[in-house]
Parts: C-alpha cells; structure tokens; sequence
C-alpha cells in the first residue's frame, strides 16, 4: 500500500464491527484523522459477550486474511494465534458415521476463531493505532450536503445532552446488515435496495470441552450434520470448546415447544451429537435467542466523494459460505487500492461500479449454499463431483479450479469470475457426460449390428449390408469423439 497522504480528512466510521475497525486501521493507515462511532458498549468490558455480539464463532478465510496481512501492524499473527484450523467438512450421518470431505485440494484451512476474541483484538489495535472509538453513540441520522453532518444519540452519563452532531468530510458505514447509514443514503441518492429474509432461523448453543479438558469432537474439522430441510453444525473454539448451531425453518422450531419434544427432535436427527454433548445443553435451546437471516442487495454503494458502505451494512448475506465478514474484509482492501489508485472523487464511484458484480455473486452462492450444506454434501453425486474436480485440477493445474476453492482459497479470483469459471466447468462436465452417453448407446449399437453380422454370416446373409452397419457405428464413434474433443478445448481455450 502507499504512503500515507498529507491532506488529513476527517473520516467518521459508523460501527466498531470487525469491518468498522479493520476500515479504521487502513485509513489510519494512511493519515486521516479517524473517529469511530458505535451504538453499543464496549465489548471488553463485558467478557462474556453475551448481550453484545452475534453469532459466537465464525470462520475466516483466504480474502479476510488477505486483507488483514495489508494491515502489518502485527495484528493478522495475533488474530492467527486464536485460529482453529478446519480442514474440511464432517458429516455425521444418521447413524453417526462420519466422512470427512476435505475442502481443499491441497490440504488448505478455513479457520474458526471467537467473535468476541477477534472483535477484542481489533479493538485494542484500533486503540493502539491511535483512532478514537466512542462507544455508546447510536446513529440516529445524517444529512450528506458538502460535508456529511451526522446526529448520534448516546445514553453516556459524562454527556449532558442526548444528541450530538458530527460533521466529518467523509462518512463510512459499517454498521451491520440494518444499516442506519444505508438508510440515510438512500433517501440521497438513488439507491437500488431490496432485502429477503429466508424462512430458516437459527440457535445457538455452547458445547463445553470434555471432562479432560479435550475437544469432544475433531477441532479440525467443521462437523455437519445434514437433514435435508435443517442441519446442525459445530465449529471448534481454541478453548476446547464448540459452538454448536442449530438452522431449522421457523415453524419447525415453534412446534418443538416443550424440553421433551427437542430431546425427542435431536435424539432422532442427530443422536450422535447428543450422546457426546450431554441432554442438559438443549436447555441452551430455550435460553438463547433465536437469529433471523438475512440478504441484502443495493447499489450504489456511495454518494458523492462523502459517504460510503461497507461490509454487512452494503451486502448482508445468508452465512452458509463462511464469506459474510471475508468479503466484507475484502471490501476494505478493495476500497483501499482504489483510494491509493484515485483521487478520493473518483475512488468511490469505481468502487460501486467495480464491485458490485462480486457483492451480488457471493450474496447468490451464499444462498445456494445452504442447499449443499444441509443436503448434497450427503448424496453420491455430490462426492462423486468432488473426486472427478481434483482428478481435472491435477491433470490442468489452475486451469480447473472447484467453486469453493476460487471462493476461499484463491482472493486473486474475483466472486464473479469464480461463478463464471464454475459455470463453464459444468458445461465441460454436460459435454462430457452427453458424449459418455451418446458413446455408450453407440457401443451397445455397435455390439448389436456386429451380433447381427455374425448371425448374418454364418447363415450366408448379404455381407454389405453388414460392413454398411459397422461403418456407421465407427463413423459416429469418431464424429462424437471430435465433437466433444473440440467443444471442450473451445471451453478450455476460453479460461486462457
Ligand atoms: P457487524 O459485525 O454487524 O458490526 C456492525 C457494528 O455496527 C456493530 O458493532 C453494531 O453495534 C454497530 N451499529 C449498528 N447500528 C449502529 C448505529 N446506528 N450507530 C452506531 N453503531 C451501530 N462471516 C464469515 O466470514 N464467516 C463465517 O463463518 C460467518 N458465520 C456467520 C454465522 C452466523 C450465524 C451469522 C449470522 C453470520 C456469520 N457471518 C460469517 C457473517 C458475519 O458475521 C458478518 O458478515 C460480519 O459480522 C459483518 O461485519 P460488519 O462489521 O460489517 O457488521
């Protein structure tokens, strides 16, 4: 990244997220005078987390590590310290056997690391790098003239009034999937918005380590247990503990209204996980609120060379490819190289031209994922599907890549080309599986006529008619051959 830039701006950054602070450092980075504004208290003063932050564990990959790695504070070894490195999924069957499908193809890890843990250490860093954070202040509202002016509402004892007013010479949103921000802009500019709950809610619950202080589960693994219309899943925290997540349509969840009717539900779904967790977590099921999900899609993104969204505040995503918080770190680095290229006028405007492909992608892939988590990865399709990609990506090298390769491991692939690229694989696959069809009728027409002949010929049939059927048969075999042969180097040609 470049030096930092001696006209100092005044940024404002709504949100002490991990985006908010990660935007902060980067901008600090490069000498502006930043404030942070966050509506809740600080997160370290409460250890336990519990009345401040979401979900309890996530999973951090390639683009979110990219991003962090920009930063060289030091900070992305410290964050690296509390990974707990997954490589691959574990599907618990109904009987409780369990597979693991690795999700590399050369042994790589997306890592689950504690919210509140990763939160506390960008934090401390936002701290260090000298950016000033004031907890307890709500944006309430915003007004975007030639400077933006924003009103935050604080609870604060210290402050004798309520309402405070900010003006700043550039705005950045970063507070979460129900933006005030974003609301504000878009009541400016023109702003495209549509927001889709999905009917699935999800629980959480903590499974402690065993009585040995062990994992009760492979912590290197992300442990699913997929029922086709629900699932529940485990990711490993580096005190030996779990997070377990429950994801059900919410009337399923309605109807198990009683202890008894939950035990009932995971004894028969998912017995195994029972047995090792102990009966007295369900009770976990009642205490701890239930989260909706949600997408968000708008563009654009800024307004004017003042205002700005990032991370869930500008594309909230449904969570099933583990890519909410890296493509909103991603968005940082992304912004970043833009303002580095750009006068801050332009910078803005490229970044929701140029990103708004890759947002809309992963929102997409986000969405279809939960199909593949809570269904397909059970079926032989879907294994099948995965031997035959490492068996093309060892034969072609980066020429064939699986989706979730480009999408967590690969941050040089943009989220669009990577739906692309997948999108032409299949049809390679199409091709091949037609050609592997229309050859094998061929090869069963050809045993017939040559069965046929045979028969012909030992009762002293025409022999031209006989050798007119073969030399049908090899014609066809060779022009299927041709054809699929050249379709798929066009196909092959087109990733070069
Ligand atoms: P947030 O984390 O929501 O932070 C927004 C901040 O803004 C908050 O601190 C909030 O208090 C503050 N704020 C809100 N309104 C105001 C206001 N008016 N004024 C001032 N401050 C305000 N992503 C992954 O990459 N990997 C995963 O494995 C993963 N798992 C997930 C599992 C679940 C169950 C869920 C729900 C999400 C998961 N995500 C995952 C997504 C990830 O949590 C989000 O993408 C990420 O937290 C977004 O960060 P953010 O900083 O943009 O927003």
């Amino acid at each position: 990244m470049s030096a930092p830039r001696s006209n100092k701006t005044k940024v404002v950054i709504v949100g002490a997220g991990p985006v908010g602070c990660v935007c902060a450092l980067a901008m600090k980075k490069r000498g502006h005078n930043v404030v942070i504004y966050e509506a809740r208290s600080d997160p370290r003063l409460n250890r336990n987390g519990k009345d401040t932050l979401r979900s309890i564990n996530l999973a951090i990959s390639a683009r979110g590590i990219r991003t962090l790695k920009t930063l060289d504070y030091g900070l992305f070894e410290r964050i690296a310290s509390n990974f707990v490195p997954m490589q691959g999924r574990m599907i618990h069957s109904l009987k409780g056997e369990q597979t693991s499908v690795k999700y590399g193809l050369n042994g790589e890890s997306i890592n689950s690391i504690s919210r509140l843990e990763l939160n506390r250490l960008l934090l401390e860093e936002v701290d260090r790098a000298g950016v000033e954070i004031k907890f307890e202040y709500k944006l309430k509202s915003a007004t975007f003239t030639s400077q933006p002016e924003s009103v935050y509402e604080t609870s604060r004892p210290d402050r004798a009034s309520r309402e405070v007013k900010v003006r700043s010479d550039v705005i950045i949103g970063c507070d979460g999937s129900h933006s005030k921000l974003r609301y504000e802009m878009q009541k400016a500019c023109d702003m495209n918005y549509s927001q889709v709950f999905i009917d699935h809610h999800y629980i959480e619950m903590v499974v402690p380590s065993a009585n040995d202080g062990g994992y009760v589960f492979n912590p290197n693994h992300l442990h699913i247990w997929p029922r086709k219309d629900f699932m529940f899943i485990c990711l490993a925290n580096s005190d030996g503990s779990f997070t377990g997540t429950l994801f059900a349509p919410r009337q399923l969840l309605d109807s198990l209204s009683t202890f008894e009717l939950f035990l009932e539900f995971f004894r028969t779904n998912f017995n195994d996980a029972l047995l090792s967790m102990g009966e007295e977590l369900l009770s976990q099921y009642y205490k701890n609120p239930r989260g909706k999900l949600m997408s968000v899609k708008c563009t654009p993104y800024h307004y004017r060379n003042i205002a700005i969204i990032l991370g869930d505040a500008a594309h909230s995503t449904v969570p099933f490819y583990g890519q909410g918080l890296n493509c909103g770190l991603e968005d940082v680095r992304v912004l970043m190289e833009l303002m580095d290229k750009y006068p801050s006028q332009k910078a803005f405007s490229e970044y929701s031209i140029i990103r708004h492909d890759d947002l809309v992608a992963i929102n997409d892939l986000s969405m279809r994922n939960y199909i593949e988590m809570r269904h397909s990865v059970s079926t032989l399709g879907f294994a099948f599907r995965k031997k035959l990609d490492a068996i093309l990506c060892k034969v072609l090298g980066d020429r064939w890549l699986p989706l979730y390769t480009m999408v967590s491991f690969r941050p040089d692939i943009r989220y669009s080309e990577a739906v692309r690229r997948d999108a032409q694989q299949a049809r390679i696959l199409r091709i091949l599986q037609n050609a592997i069809v229309f050859g094998a009728a061929n090869v069963v027409l050809a045993a017939g006529v040559l069965g046929h002949r045979h028969l012909l010929s030992t009762s002293g049939y025409i022999h031209g008619y006989c050798s007119n059927g073969t030399q049908y048969v090899s014609n066809s075999l060779a022009w299927v051959w041709n054809e699929s042969s050249r379709k798929i180097s066009d196909q092959i040609e087109l990733f070069q």
